[in-house]
């Protein structure tokens, strides 16, 4: 697939849209509709060069890879295939002679906020990965009306406002009415015996329509097209024949239950809440997905035999692990397979990926509820839960063990164990991760089967973290080593023959300056705030989560805020501090932390005694668009949180690849960040994992740091009198009696990874060499190398067979 496109066929295309599609003349067409015709071209070309590829993958029976996620933070997309296809310097002349700016096109998209935060944006950049590696690929999710919340701070306190972004988003999608499928909900079971054969029937169902809707995203170059299915619930006209059997208020309240499926994104990160209509939406993903996957198998094949062979199903995360027993309900009562012959097929076609090890986060959902909303579904789960102790009974495994391990467990079934035994490959996101996984969540499983267990580092998709929000960066590191990077993140190594050049040290400091500049600007012109360029800029961006420990983070800026009203001649390196941080709506301690963020960047903003070193920025809205600017310009990341809780991260990886120096703990990937730069270009503090464990064991006492650390009370004590007029008591609180994530036991050596930080900045130099040593050791964080460890490891698949690829020309 050609993708090649001149200024003037560009200009053709712009000229025809506008007139046809939105009835407008190149004069009076707003922004708006620039932005929506522009997005249609693009998305024309995506989708002839998907139907090409498509073709190549079925004609070489390439392995199809279908990624199941709840969310899919894809942020803007309209830059990102531009870049991708080639197009945006040609795209940038053609508007110029129209008198428009494509910057400002840019600036029309709104954000596709259809995810929380690391989990949602691991799977858009996947996405990237694998169209650009040339695996033929689909996403599925949902259609949410509402992405995640819209930030704004009141007074200090979070406040959230929906986010409708479907009048610009909608032109990146595709309605595909004739692929609808049904979902049934409710009702109940009607078994019967017939001469041996045993049917099932799903009686007084609720029939909810699921709409796809398509949308492409492309890899670097074209090379494939990855197609994201999103789907819509909708009424079933079929039932609208209720009212007419007298049933009119089952009518209307299976109306308003599919409205309202696909209606809103759950906005909790690394929580799990029991809610029913989450349930439901959980099974309409997944339904409408596995029977997707099985027509589209079926269209070329008689039956399901080769199914693990063709298609590989990944789950990411627990929320779409009802695709396990959906599977066997197709195949047990659609198709007409054993139990034995559709479980095996089931467990060799599906891998799970978990993501945390938190309680909170371990979904379990109530048996009474799930078997209210799926009736079949949960027979098929009851018998899956049967089975499994039979077969642990017969291995001799005892019965504590079994129940610990069983999908049902006191009247609940648990995700996470349904999830294991179904598939047949579980990683983590993280070497660390993957070792607790093995070592504490699921080792009574590992010790039956250690071969199921494996570790895939989570990745970033670095063209859109480096070459599209850094251009710079970019541009200098294509002048140093070619463009070979772009496609083979590890070819970032080159530039370690510069890490004692001078030259090019001075060169990445002043584009890192260029970036704070950019940023600076930015925040002045959208927010009034004015922040110094030649402070050091120090950055927590991600979801406010306690783990996390935003909250140790702030409260060391408050001691820094004290020690400088005494000592206020010292020798002070001005800093900015930044923070951006959605909190879960009903999070009410994560809502606290941003109020003591506000009331304390509000305080030292405005004390004129310190603010021309210290300011304190708490960025609204934090979301991926924001992310590409705040991270090129970040020299320090904070990746803070307690060991042994944060998976991996991501947003450690895309501030490495943009210079930033970690200053983090032990913890999920920046374990592997450290063992790749090496202890001279990291700031570790903080326990380990294994350290937290024996401080556990042993009975941690908060308190015993309040009354023996003068600094720790002192700036504790200060949170509990009160910033700005609000008084923060239950964090101190909460701190002082419990401190759930130790950040009181970290809290010196935080202090002292600080004080390294800002000596070490003093010698530009030195400084400017870690950063490039970070740059150059990013490649093995890019999600390429990521989806390279899932298909090479896990879904035993390989690319389209690039030979195989026709080259069409384009045409419009
Ligand atoms: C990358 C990213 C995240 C994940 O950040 P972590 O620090 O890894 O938790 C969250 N939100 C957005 C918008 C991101 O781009």
């Amino acid at each position: 697939m050609n993708y090649s496109l001149s200024v003037l066929q560009i200009k053709e295309a712009i000229r025809d849209k506008l007139s046809h599609t939105f009835g407008v003349s190149l004069q009076n067409a707003t922004n708006e509709e620039y932005y929506k015709a522009v997005a249609l071209i693009v998305r024309e070309l995506m989708a002839k060069g998907r139907a090409e590829f498509q073709q190549n993958a079925v004609r070489t029976e390439t392995k199809r890879i279908y990624y199941l996620c709840m969310e899919f933070l894809l942020g803007r997309s309209l830059k990102n295939n531009l870049y991708n296809l080639g197009l945006e310097d040609n795209m940038r002349e053609a508007l110029s002679e129209f008198g428009i700016k494509l910057d400002h096109l840019y600036d029309q998209e709104p954000d596709a906020g259809l995810g929380n935060g690391g989990l949602g944006r691991l799977a858009a950049c996947f996405l990237d990965g694998l169209a650009t590696q040339g695996y033929p690929a689909m996403g599925y999710s949902l259609r949410y009306e509402y992405g995640l919340f819209k930030q704004k701070l009141v007074d200090g306190w979070q406040t959230e406002l929906p986010d409708f972004w479907l009048p610009g988003g909608a032109v990146w999608m595709q309605a595909v009415p004739d692929n609808s499928v049904e979902v049934h909900f409710d009702g109940h079971i009607e078994e019967k015996w017939n001469d041996q054969y045993h049917s099932v029937k799903h009686k007084d169902y609720t029939t909810v329509t699921a709409v796809p809707y398509d949308l492409y995203v492309s890899g670097k170059d074209g090379r494939g097209i990855s197609l994201l299915r999103v789907w819509k619930a909708e009424n079933n006209a079929f039932d609208m024949n209720l009212f007419g059997g007298g049933n009119y208020m089952r009518a209307m309240e299976q109306q308003t239950m599919a409205e309202v499926i696909t209606k809103v994104l759950y906005p909790e990160d690394d929580h799990a809440e029991g809610k029913l209509l989450r349930l439901t939406q959980q099974y309409f993903l997944v339904s409408a997905s596995v029977q997707d996957i099985i027509r589209r198998h079926l269209f070329a094949h008689s039956n399901l035999d080769d199914l693990p062979k063709l298609v590989a199903i990944h789950l990411n995360d627990t929320h779409p692990v009802l695709a396990i027993p959906e599977m066997m309900r197709v195949m047990l009562d659609e198709c007409g397979y054993d139990w034995e012959s559709a479980w095996g097929i089931v467990k060799e076609t599906v891998a799970y990926t978990n993501h945390t090890v938190m309680s909170e986060a371990l979904e379990t959902w109530k048996c009474d509820l799930v078997k209210m909303r799926l009736p079949r579904i949960y027979q098929i789960i009851e018998e899956i839960n049967r089975r499994f102790w039979e077969e642990m009974k017969y291995k001799g495994v005892d019965y504590g063990k079994i129940a610990r391990m069983a999908p049902i467990s006191d009247g609940f079934v648990r995700m996470a164990n349904l999830a294991v035994i179904g598939s047949h490959s579980v990683n983590g996101v993280s070497a660390l991760h993957s070792d607790i996984l093995k070592e504490d969540l699921f080792h009574d499983f590992y010790v039956e089967e250690p071969a199921k267990f494996t570790n895939v580092t989570n990745g970033i998709a670095h063209r859109r973290w480096l070459c599209q929000s850094n251009p710079k960066l970019s541009g200098l590191i294509t002048e140093l080593i070619g463009t070979d990077y772009i496609y083979d993140a590890d070819k970032l190594s080159d530039l370690l023959k510069y890490q004692d050049d001078s030259s090019v040290l001075e060169r990445l400091e002043r584009i890192k300056h260029e970036n704070k500049e950019r940023l600076a600007e930015h925040l002045k012109r959208t927010q009034g705030l004015v922040v110094d360029p030649d402070s050091i800029f120090d950055v927590q961006v991600k979801r406010l989560h306690e783990y996390k420990r935003q909250h140790m983070n702030a409260l060391s800026i408050l001691a820094t805020y004290q020690w400088l009203l005494d000592n206020p001649n010292a020798d002070f390196a001005p800093r900015t501090w930044f923070f951006g941080a959605k909190a879960a709506p009903g999070y009410y301690f994560a809502k606290q932390i941003i109020q003591f963020i506000s009331a304390l960047a509000d305080t030292i903003n405005n004390d004129q005694r310190v603010n021309s070193k210290m300011k304190v920025v708490f960025v609204e809205n934090y979301c991926v668009t924001w992310a590409e600017t705040l991270i090129p310009a970040a020299e320090i990341s904070e990746q803070i949180s307690l060991a042994g809780t944060e998976a991996s991260g991501t947003s450690n990886m895309k501030f490495m690849i943009n210079g930033a120096v970690t200053l983090g703990t032990l913890d999920g990937a920046n374990v592997e960040i450290h063992e790749t730069v090496g202890d001279e270009n990291i700031l570790l503090f903080g326990m380990t994992a294994s350290q937290v464990e024996e401080v556990k064991r042993s009975g941690y006492n908060p308190m015993q740091h309040y009354q023996h650390d003068q600094q720790i009370r002192r700036a504790l004590d200060a949170l509990n009198q009160g910033i700005k007029g609000k008084n923060f008591h239950d964090i101190y609180r909460a701190i002082i009696q419990q401190d759930r994530y130790m950040a009181l036991a970290d809290f010196q050596s935080y202090r002292a990874a600080q004080d390294r930080a800002v000596a070490l900045y003093h010698d530009k130099r030195l400084w400017n060499r870690m950063s490039l040593i970070n740059i150059a050791g990013a490649g093995r964080f890019a999600a390429d190398r990521a989806i390279r460890d899932y298909a090479g490891n896990i879904w035993h698949g390989s690319p389209v067979p690039p030979e195989k690829n026709l080259a069409a020309k384009m045409s419009l």
